[in-house]
């Protein structure tokens, strides 16, 4: 049978992103709704079917323990409450699938690991990039040393934000474009590789006289310095539009822009002075539903996710050593 889902925060991203794209799950179903808005859960359970038994005012959160059909709680909350929420799901006895980033600290990070070990339950972070197939085909390329041995890696992404929204405001965002859009820079240096970096140098700049950055940075530039000597060069930013990167490697490269958008990634491949795009045929299923279906299908077949919640835990663990070091001007190392 496809496996119920739960969704946790009616917001965009939930809304007109996840929910649409259960109609191409073949393990996944949108089974229950939580809201803090009558109206939403209205509107949506009504456009979705959804029983007025299986529509959750957060004060009712708890309740969804006593319901057979949720298989899975998706937490898609600003980020400073996917703690606090995946681990309540894993009380209620359900599988956690929470959004990036996964929390607010590495801190936080390994008490939802361990809430969810502790209820036998699986934990899942919303990469959706892993599961889109030109991604998936880049890290083929750059891990089989395609256009030789990867030397150097740069990512780059930002836009610029309207001012009037939670990831402005810290107490829910926990951060600033680094939490929200240079992680996705972070995690790529990282899925590229395949490694885990052992140390990090970052500058910070931010126009504090600009009403968007009372409270968060804008521009994070970091450098990673990876086992094997591979450097990434990455940016952050809330004031500049970019979503790419570039896998520099002995005999080419490997680039893609947009790399990490919902769709319209473009590939372009450079090998022994020869520059030529890259494009695969439309997958049958898009990166949303192929990642809504990869927690049931783990469920199924009893393995961890490929983006498990040490995935996010590894990502939060680099974004606290890149923080302490924009504040304190050294680099920092992560062997330890
Ligand atoms: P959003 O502001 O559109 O939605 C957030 C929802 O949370 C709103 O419906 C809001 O009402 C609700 N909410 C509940 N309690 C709240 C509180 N105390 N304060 C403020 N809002 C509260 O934001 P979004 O863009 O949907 O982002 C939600 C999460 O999804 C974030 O963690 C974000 O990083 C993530 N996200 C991921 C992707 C992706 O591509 N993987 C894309 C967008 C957002």
């Amino acid at each position: 049978r496809k496996l119920g889902y739960a969704i946790v925060g009616l917001g965009y991203y939930a809304t007109q992103q996840i929910m649409p794209n259960f109609a191409g799950c073949d393990h996944a179903k949108l089974v229950a709704l939580v809201s803090g808005t009558p109206a939403k859960l209205a509107q949506y359970g009504d456009q979705y079917g959804i029983p007025k038994t299986h529509r959750y005012s957060y004060a009712e959160f708890d309740r969804i323990g006593d319901n057979p059909d949720i298989d899975i709680v998706y937490i898609v909350l600003p980020n400073s409450l996917h703690a606090e929420y995946s681990i309540r799901a894993a009380q209620a006895g359900k599988h956690v699938m929470c959004e990036k980033p996964m929390a607010v600290s590495a801190a936080e990070c390994q008490a939802m690991i361990a809430a969810c070990a502790k209820a036998g339950r699986k934990l899942m972070i919303g990469y959706r990039s892993r599961f889109e197939p030109y991604n998936r085909l880049a890290i083929e390329l750059a891990r089989g040393g395609h256009v030789g041995p990867t030397r150097i890696i740069t990512a780059e992404h930002g836009f610029p934000i309207k001012a009037g929204q939670w990831r402005l405001d810290r107490p829910l965002s926990g951060g600033g474009s680094m939490m929200d859009i240079g992680i996705y820079s972070l995690n790529a240096a990282r899925y590229l590789t395949g490694e885990e970096p052992v140390e990090v140098s970052a500058i910070a700049s931010t126009d504090r006289s600009d009403p968007r950055f009372a409270s968060v940075e804008d521009r994070i530039d970091f450098m990673l310095r990876f086992p094997s000597g591979i450097i990434a060069n990455c940016v952050s930013s809330y004031s500049s539009a970019h979503n790419g990167y570039r896998v520099i490697g002995t005999q080419g490269w490997i680039d893609m822009e947009p790399a990490t958008q919902y769709s319209g990634q473009t590939m372009m491949i450079r090998k022994d002075g020869v520059t030529a795009p890259r494009s695969l045929p439309v997958p049958a299923k898009n990166q949303f539903a192929a990642q809504l279906d990869h927690l049931p299908e783990c469920i199924a077949n009893g393995t961890a996710p490929i983006v498990a919640g040490e995935e996010g835990l590894a990502d939060l663990r680099v974004i606290e050593a890149i923080y302490r070091s924009a504040a304190e001007h050294r680099s920092v190392s992560l062997s330890a």
